[in-house]
């Protein structure tokens, strides 16, 4: 897989634009935000880290997890993902052009994942949180059957789209669904996680709604990835006011023992590490230091497709995958 092939660098470039102007709009008073503990482990042994759209980042020294801090209050977020030109520019220009591509790419490859995860179980409450499109639960149902696929998803716009597609939806964020109304065997939710206000209570929350035994299992990012530790602010990765909090693989345990879930699986099986630093070096001449620019101009096509499966198997890609059980 390729990045320009989900992800259309001019488009993405303007997305990123509009959402540093948004900034200026939607986050303006900044003395409504608030210090905060590192979300993982919770020490107040913190380095800033860097500044990026006039918010900072900063690194716990304990364990790793790279946030942005002080935090905006949530109602910033809610005016901000409601009415912000950038969010319709996301939806319209950005997703829906390379959403078949994704669903290919992405979406299937997902739902096969899943699939075989739960081979041999039937007729479960499937859930997926931040369903957008629906693209996820679609493919899900293409290769299952007897399954209750219920859409969680916020935005009233993408909720008709996931209705239209015959699927069951929440039209709700996953912390006000009502647990006494929906009991799941199992809850996705993909590149949802580095965008939350409060991912302990997120997950509290998930905990709450799985039927005992019950699998939540995510996609986020790792802020110990390849390719965010090779660009760091200049990573388009690293962009606030959506991408909050980057766990990494051994901080996200901590976080996950505090909220009662058993780890099943932490991994980081991304494919586009390399391909993301290459394409900025050679499109935008973003450097990646001299020995990356050297792989970069003479190493072979084997090299880097070894080299990005050596990031993903020692889970040092920034694509992080959590399996969880109740
Ligand atoms: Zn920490």
């Amino acid at each position: 897989m390729k990045e320009e092939e989900i992800r259309k660098r001019e488009v993405f470039n303007k997305y990123l634009e509009l959402s540093a102007k948004d900034v200026e709009v939607f986050f303006k008073d900044k003395s409504r935000f608030s210090r905060i503990d590192c979300p993982a482990c919770g020490s107040r042994e913190l380095d800033k880290a860097l500044e990026k759209n006039g918010f900072s980042y900063y690194s716990c020294r304990k364990c790793d997890t790279l946030f942005v801090n002080p935090r905006p209050p949530l109602d910033m977020f809610e005016a901000f993902y409601a009415n912000s030109p950038s969010t319709t520019f996301w939806v319209k220009e950005f997703f829906t052009p390379v959403a078949e591509a994704r669903r290919e790419k992405i979406f299937k490859p997902r739902a096969e994942f899943i699939s075989k995860m739960l081979d041999g179980k039937r007729n479960l409450a499937i859930g997926d949180i931040g369903a957008g499109f629906g693209l996820f639960l679609e493919e899900l149902g293409k290769i299952r059957d007897g399954d209750k696929l219920v859409a969680i998803e916020p935005s009233a716009e993408m909720a008709d789209i996931c209705r239209g597609k015959g699927l069951q939806v929440a039209n709700k964020l996953l912390e006000t669904v009502d647990p006494r109304e929906y009991q799941f065997d199992v809850l996705t939710s993909f590149e949802l996680f580095e965008h939350l206000y409060n991912p302990e209570e997120f997950l509290s929350r998930a905990f709450n709604l799985l039927k005992p035994s019950g699998i939540f299992v995510f996609t986020t990012l790792s802020g110990l990835g390849f390719d965010i530790q090779v660009l760091w602010e200049r990573s388009k990765s690293v962009t606030p006011p959506h991408h909050l909090n980057f766990f990494n693989p051994w901080s996200i345990r901590t976080l996950l023992k505090k909220t009662g879930f058993q780890v099943v699986e932490v991994s980081t099986p991304g494919a586009l590490d390399w391909d993301i630093v290459e394409g900025g070096f050679t499109h935008e001449g973003v450097s990646p230091g001299r020995f990356f620019e050297t792989v970069s101009k003479y190493g072979t096509h084997d090299a880097k497709a070894s080299l990005q499966s050596w990031i993903s198997d020692n889970g040092l890609s920034s694509h992080m995958r959590v399996v969880v059980k109740k």
